[in-house]
């Protein structure tokens, strides 16, 4: 399961910054994830539950929000929403232009927000 690595290396910056802020209680973690990045925010939350498990962090609230897909035509250069379901090959719906955009947000995976104590 792929959330499970994912879980793992948010979990590591999580527990940075909270040693940073000398907090030990974890209460909410905001992670915004691309349309296209591949999580399951179900899969993720379970993730989380079972890494947290008699741990100081055990108990807190994720939050998980979906990034649209959003992509810039590399020909006319303007922003697009593609089809989440053509991933092979997206039109650019102005200039018609088949390949090459570049994908400006959808991909990323972000911890918008720690709340410890
Ligand atoms: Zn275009």
């Amino acid at each position: 399961m792929h959330e499970l690595s994912v879980a793992e290396s948010l979990l590591k910056i999580i527990k940075e910054e909270m040693a940073k802020h000398n907090v030990n209680k974890l209460i909410r973690v905001k992670i915004k994830y691309g349309q296209i990045s591949a999580i399951v925010p179900e899969a993720l939350q379970t993730a989380f539950q079972v890494l947290t498990a008699d741990t100081p962090l055990e108990g807190a609230e994720i939050i998980t929000e979906e990034v649209p897909l959003k992509a810039r035509c590399r020909v006319c250069k303007r922003e697009f929403t593609p089809d989440p379901d053509e991933f092979v090959v997206i039109y650019c719906p102005y200039c018609k232009a088949e390949f090459g955009h570049e994908i400006i947000s959808g991909k990323e995976l972000i911890i918008e927000e720690i709340e410890a104590e």
